[in-house]
């Protein structure tokens, strides 16, 4: 089970030469299974909050509990995928998918049982991500969609509760990105993990969500948070309903009150006018 439970968090870097309060008074309930996402502005704690998820970094104050117990390191249970594929390019797709249960069989405590299991979940998992037919091709040889989708399956190899992905999608192109959207998806009714996933892309958001976390920056907070009006099957259409284009205006204009750009329609005539005149 991962039901999340963040309470009044706060995390403060002080190892610069100014303090920054990356995460202040944040509170947020995850429900085990839940997809939610994470945007805000850039410096908003995005990439802190999720750090604190997977254990790779601590917090200052307040508490994060991951079914029911604090988080006090990385664990088997959550699994998180980096913008970067972070693939090792000397094993091919297979054995990139199968290395943590590799590390574990080295450390011994492993039965042939247990491997003869894990080379099925791991042929289960390459037909879910499409790519069984480049099981033996090296990273180097895919496209960068195909290894995030590798990079994904080996995140789900141990079967974690959760999976926190960090831009994910970020550096990929626009068409492979949709593709990935609703591959994510697809993992997400079959496999049933708790994801929180983190983008600067509003409709990525949206799209993938259950509910969207707007953060806001300096200190890194959350502004809101959004249920999102879409059936759970998705499809790409709906991004041009009424109700998606209007989440999505409404969240891009909190962002860019949220960074400081001021939107305000009256100050911009006044601007204009002001210019006219003189
Ligand atoms: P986001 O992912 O939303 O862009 P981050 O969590 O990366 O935001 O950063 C939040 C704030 O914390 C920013 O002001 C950033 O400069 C600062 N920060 C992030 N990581 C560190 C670190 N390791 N040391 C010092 N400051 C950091
Ligand atoms: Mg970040």
């Amino acid at each position: 089970m991962a039901q999340v439970l963040i309470e009044q968090l706060g995390k403060r870097y002080t190892h610069s030469a100014s303090a920054v309060a990356a995460l202040q008074g944040v509170d947020l309930h995850i429900a085990d299974g839940e997809f939610v996402t994470l945007v805000g502005a850039s410096g908003c704690g995005k990439s802190t909050l999720l750090r604190i998820l997977a254990g790779l970094e601590t917090h200052t104050s307040g508490r994060v509990l991951c079914g029911g117990r604090p988080i006090t390191g990385p664990g088997a249970d959550r699994a998180m995928v980096f913008q970067h594929y972070s693939l090792y390019p000397w094993l091919t797709v297979m054995e990139n998918i199968k290395f943590s249960r590799r590390l574990k069989v080295n450390r011994g405590g492993i039965t042939s049982a247990d491997v003869e299991a894990a080379s099925g979940r791991a042929d289960a998992l390459l037909d879910l991500i499409g790519l069984s037919k480049v099981a033996s091709a090296y990273p180097g040889q895919l496209s960068g969609g195909m290894q995030q989708r590798v990079a994904i399956a080996r995140a789900l190899m141990g079967r974690p509760d959760m999976l926190l992905m960090d831009e994910p999608f970020g550096a990929l192109d626009a068409q492979t990105r949709e593709v990935m959207h609703d591959l994510i998806l697809h993992i997400h009714r079959v496999e049933k993990p708790t994801v929180v996933f983190v983008t600067h892309d509003v409709e990525e958001a949206i799209y993938l969500g259950q509910r969207v976390v707007l953060m806001q920056p300096r200190p890194g907070r959350i502004h809101s948070i959004y249920e999102v009006p879409l059936p759970a099957q998705r499809t790409q259409d709906m991004k041009h309903g009424a109700e998606f284009r209007a989440l999505k205006s409404e969240i891009l204009a909190r962002i860019r009150e949220s960074a400081g750009v001021n939107t305000d329609h009256d100050l911009l005539e006044r601007l204009n006018a002001g210019s006219s005149t003189s």
